[in-house]
């Protein structure tokens, strides 16, 4: 026999990732977005088209696991939560262009890449959460987040999240690295506690008292306001009010979560519809309604929650800026040490 049993299934199950009896049916998604919040557009999606949508969620290593897999990857999409990410993977030759009219006429050019290479989905601001019971300010600017007044005040995730990774590479395109750097300098002496946890475990940490102020993303704060399945997180965000930050040269960051077409897409008709289904009015819809985001699609307002959050200035800097700026964000981290 040429082929061992096992090597014989392994080649039958390659196979069936590609028959094409399969991609009429399925379409298969990596994504760091975590399931709560994408799922129920997934389900959406299958239910109009009858396309399953098969997912793999990791907070990291997608984009390492594709570039190991090659061409043979099973991956039709890959979804992410920041604009890093995206280029990142773009950078890396795991993307390809789409150009479908249907997608363009939905996501403004400022919020893909110019070779349509990849795609925003959504907007989310980063932001000040502030003790309503501690913090009478009702302003912010980036600067003062680094100045004594706050010392012992701040909480944020870890500093190399990507969501932090964000804002800190906007700030270098703002203000250069070494200002950025003596900024991040100020935060981190500023910080009430190591950084850990998520963004929402940041208000759990202002309701407790162990800080005034958290840095976190806006959607969050409607997760929690409307979480029955765990009311507690009612209480936290209710300990805290949404600040837009700005400064003088620099309006409030802002970030995307987005998605591409994979380089060898095995099943690319269908991933192309669940793009297409993505960037639609009623895509877009969910996405501002049950996940209290930014639509890109400028046709959907935001959600009334969102709304009442007040009215922001959104940075100007362009979104793919960002992502360039990154990986020196990611060593200013490292070399002030701020997770220690
Ligand atoms: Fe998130």
């Amino acid at each position: 026999m040429a082929f061992s049993r096992r090597g014989f299934f392994a080649l039958a199950a390659l196979a069936a990732l590609h028959a094409p009896a399969l991609a009429d049916e399925t379409v298969n998604v990596y994504s760091y977005r975590q399931p709560a919040l994408i799922n129920p557009l997934f389900d959406q999606f299958t239910k109009e088209t009858g396309i399953k949508v098969r997912t793999v969620f990791a907070e990291n290593g997608l984009i390492e696991r594709l570039e190991q897999e090659g061409p043979l990857s099973p991956a039709d999409l890959l979804m992410t939560a920041d604009v890093g990410r995206l280029v990142d993977a773009a950078d890396k030759g795991l993307a390809q262009p789409v150009d479908l009219p249907s997608i363009l006429d939905k996501i403004p050019a400022g919020l893909r890449a110019t070779d349509n290479g990849w795609f925003g989905l959504t907007m989310r601001a980063r932001v000040v959460y502030a003790s309503k019971k501690r913090v009478d300010q009702n302003s912010f600017t980036y600067e003062e987040l680094a100045e004594p007044k706050w010392k012992g005040k701040i909480c944020l995730r870890p500093g190399n999240h990507p969501y932090n990774l964000g804002l800190i590479a906007a700030m270098i395109a703002h203000k250069g690295e070494a200002a950025t750097k003596d900024w991040l300098t100020g935060l981190k002496a500023n910080l009430a506690i190591k950084p850990s946890g998520n963004d929402v475990s940041q208000a759990k940490s202002v309701l407790a008292g162990e800080c005034d102020i958290a840095i976190a993303n806006t959607y969050y704060m409607g997760k929690m306001m409307t979480n029955e399945a765990e009311p507690e997180q009612k209480e936290w965000a209710n300990s805290a009010r949404i600040i837009f930050p700005s400064s003088p040269d620099m309006g409030t960051h802002v970030n995307i979560s987005g998605m591409l077409l994979t380089k060898n897409a095995p099943h690319k008709n269908n991933a192309l519809k669940l793009m297409e289904f993505l960037a639609s009015d009623e895509a877009q819809q969910l996405y501002a309604g049950g996940n209290f985001e930014y639509p890109v699609n400028p046709a959907i307002p935001a959600s009334k929650i969102v709304q009442d959050w007040g009215t922001f200035t959104p940075d100007t800097l362009n979104i793919a800026e960002i992502a360039k700026n990154q990986k020196a964000a990611a060593r200013l981290v490292d070399e002030v040490q701020f997770n220690d």
